[in-house]
């Protein structure tokens, strides 16, 4: 059994995500392929845009009726800061058998020797580094990295925020379910909010 982890903020989840997990599904043979929404630690905060609850909802509706999906919130109920290593001690408890695999964007390889626990992290799953527009996969690293091929699609939550707030639509870019959240909770229309990249 494989079991992939897929993390990230999903504010909002959009198809270049959604390719990817798709992508990443096929190349690396998973069984299941988790989506797990991240809390916020409190200094970013301002960062994100949407309750946690809303993020999660939105995930949910992007991938309903897809059995190789699973969106899993666990983080969002620990308390404290939220630390893929924990993330990924519960599921080595939870499929002990399974071989766990790590899904993270090429933008954030070089950050991963400054996260929590780092080696630990490599000793309890595989790396699958998935590329992303333009940024190709570092082997400057003394990580063990599978690279994933996955379908370059240009799309990040930054810009869809930044559209929002620009009036301009993000048909297309989101599944229509999650653009129909965004609409019916009026998210991401504040431009000072959502002006800055974020660095996630
Ligand atoms: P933001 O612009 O707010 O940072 P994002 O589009 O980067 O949002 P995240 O929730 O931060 O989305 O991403 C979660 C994971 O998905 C990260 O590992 C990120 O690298 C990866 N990812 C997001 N969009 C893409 C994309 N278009 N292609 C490849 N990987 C992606
Ligand atoms: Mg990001």
């Amino acid at each position: 059994m494989r079991i992939g982890l897929f993390g990230g903020t999903f504010d909002p989840p959009h198809h270049g995500h959604l390719i990817v997990a798709s992508d990443a599904y096929a190349a690396l043979g998973l069984t299941r392929l988790l989506l797990v929404p991240s809390a916020v630690h409190p200094f970013k905060r301002f960062r994100v845009r949407a309750p946690a609850s809303l993020r999660a909802e939105m995930v949910r509706a992007a991938v309903r009726g897809d059995e190789r999906f699973e969106v899993d919130e666990l983080e969002l109920h620990r308390a404290g800061p939220s630390y893929t290593v924990d993330t990924l001690r519960a599921l080595r408890e939870r499929y002990p058998e399974a071989e766990l695999f790590l899904l993270i964007g090429a933008d954030n390889v070089r950050e991963l020797p400054q996260w929590h626990e780092p080696e630990e992290i490599v000793r309890l799953a595989r790396l699958g580094v998935v590329s992303r527009g333009g940024g190709a996969i570092r082997e400057d690293t003394e990580l063990p990295l599978v690279p994933v091929p996955v379908t370059r699609v240009d799309i990040s939550s930054t810009e869809i925020r930044r559209r929002v707030a620009a009036g301009e639509s993000i048909r297309y870019l989101v599944p229509d379910a999650v653009r129909e959240i965004v609409l019916r909770e009026g998210l991401y229309r504040d431009p000072i909010l959502s002006g800055d990249k974020d660095p996630c």
